[in-house]
């Protein structure tokens, strides 16, 4: 079935100017790129975007450094967009993510580890809504 998945290119990947090879990997995995824009989120919209994890230790230190510089969100389509993007992009911890992923090449810690992905059909809705709200 073709699905939508949200994808961001987080803060630490457009630094090192990953933008370019990571869009491509998009590309060649197949996704067709549906939207795409680049945004700096202050405090308070990373805070909104993560707010599933407001009760993590990590919220503060994860907002603070989503919103310390551009992003590059996407809506990918796909068959099976949702469970390929994640598995393109591998495990949260780039230390545990198979050779070959996103992650794994392009992290440096759980924290900082160059992209974001929906994780259900239900939050890549979400997700998808808080940055492309239809007008
Ligand atoms: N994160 C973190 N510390 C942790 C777990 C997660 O800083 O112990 C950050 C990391 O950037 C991760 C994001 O919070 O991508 C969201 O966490 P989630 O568990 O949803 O992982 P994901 O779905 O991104 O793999
Ligand atoms: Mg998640």
């Amino acid at each position: 079935m073709v699905e939508k998945t949200l994808a961001i290119i987080k803060p630490d990947a457009i630094k090192k100017k990953l933008t370019g090879k990571i869009i491509q990997r998009i590309e060649d995995e197949g996704f067709k790129i549906s939207g795409l824009k680049m945004l700096h989120l202050n405090k308070e919209e990373a805070k909104g975007f993560y707010i599933i994890h407001k009760d993590k230790q990590f919220y503060e230190s994860l907002t603070d450094f989503m919103s310390s510089g551009e992003i590059v969100t996407m809506v990918l389509e796909r068959e099976d967009a949702i469970s390929h993007w994640r598995q393109v992009m591998g495990a949260t911890d780039p230390a545990l993510a198979e050779p070959g992923t996103l992650r794994q090449m392009f992290g440096s810690s759980i924290e900082r580890n160059a992209a974001h992905g929906s994780d259900s059909p239900t939050t890549a809705e979400w997700e998808i809504n808080y940055f492309y709200k239809k007008e």
